[in-house]
């Protein structure tokens, strides 16, 4: 039997769904073994230990392994023996191992071969996965409808977008009827290295569009640990991350610890989704929110970092070599 949530685990509305996402969410791209690899016996209690500290949000994508990471999470789900509704699950659509494929057939084939995969009756969100590879009229005119019908059939609750660009977000709801598009997902874009995603946050609140902020961590560029080899940031921008990381260190500070504390005071992105692989790093992100919470921000160590990062502030990569 599970135990309750973690009472002070805050809970923040997600746009016009009606749904209550956990400030933290889970991302489960690490389930793919996406940062290494990682075991079915340490995905599971990821996910256990995540649901009892009041995480109610999971987030996956057919593509993330190859798949892996929907079958693993669809097992850390089911073990949980909790009724679904207490449960947010988001994938994915339109990104696979083997390419980009938005056409109606294929994204309306892909729901049901996650549900398979997870293992449930209905995802609450199904987002098109990293639009700005794809055709974004055809987004708009062919694939958004095409997720309608899921809606109506009862297999999706809410419909997102996901992208690296911020333009894509504008571009798409500028050319949908209103309450089309529920969600928007941007990763790397409100970190203490680049946070862009602020600037468009009125845009998005003006549509009645939720926002889930990903990547707090930038893809591990804010660890001390370091990104992974396939990391697509520059030279300059990983060693002055690492830096930033070093000198949190010295000072006995964690810098992912700053940086979930960062992307978690801004109460207008609904989830701070980080990616986890393992029972400590669930405990040490959910302690980083209710440390928040509790004390607020360690401002001085943040201006610190922020002037480590200041030269390279808002640098980013191009969008075509990402493992999102
Ligand atoms: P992230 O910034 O969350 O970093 C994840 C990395 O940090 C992993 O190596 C993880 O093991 C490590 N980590 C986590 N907590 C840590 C801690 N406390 N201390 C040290 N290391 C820690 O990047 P991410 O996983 O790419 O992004 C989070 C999630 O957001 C993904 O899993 C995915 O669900 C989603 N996402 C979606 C898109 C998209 O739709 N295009 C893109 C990026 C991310």
């Amino acid at each position: 039997m599970a135990s309750p949530p973690h009472p002070n685990l805050e809970l923040r509305p997600l746009g016009n769904t009606g749904l209550k996402l956990s400030c933290v969410g889970f991302g489960a791209s690490p389930l793919g073994s996406v940062f290494g690899p990682v075991s079915e016996h340490d995905a599971i209690s990821s996910v256990r230990e995540a649901f009892h500290l009041g995480i109610n949000f999971f987030d996956t994508s057919p593509y993330y392994g190859g798949t892996l990471s929907e079958k693993m999470l669809g097992k850390g789900l089911k073990a949980l023996g909790v009724p679904r509704n207490e449960y947010i699950v988001s994938t994915k659509c339109g990104r696979y191992l083997e390419g980009f494929d938005f056409s109606a057939e294929r994204v309306t084939k892909s729901i049901d071969e996650s549900l398979a995969r997870l293992q449930l009756d209905y995802v609450d969100i199904l987002q098109c996965h990293d639009i700005e590879f794809g055709s974004l009229d055809q987004i708009v005119n062919e694939t958004i409808p095409a997720l309608q019908k899921l809606k109506e059939a009862g297999k999706i609750r809410f419909i997102g977008i996901t992208g690296l660009p911020l333009s894509v977000f504008t571009y798409v709801l500028d050319r949908v009827p209103p309450g089309t598009v529920d969600v928007i997902l941007s990763y790397c874009r409100y970190s203490i290295n680049d946070s862009t995603l602020a600037d468009l946050l009125p845009y998005l609140k003006s549509k009645g569009v939720g926002v889930i902020s990903a990547s707090p961590l930038a893809m591990g560029l804010l660890t001390e640990n370091g990104p992974p080899e396939w990391h697509p940031a520059s030279a300059e921008l990983k060693s002055t991350c690492q830096a930033a990381a070093a000198f949190c260190k010295a000072k006995g500070k964690n810098i992912s610890k700053l940086a979930m504390q960062y992307s978690l005071a801004n109460k207008d992105i609904s989830s701070v989704l980080v990616g986890m692989n393992s029972v400590r790093q669930v405990k040490e992100n959910v302690y980083a929110a209710t440390e928040l919470a509790t004390f607020g921000k360690d401002q001085e160590t943040l201006s610190e970092v922020e002037a480590i990062l200041s030269p390279v502030k808002n640098q980013t990569w191009p969008s075509g070599i990402q493992e999102s």
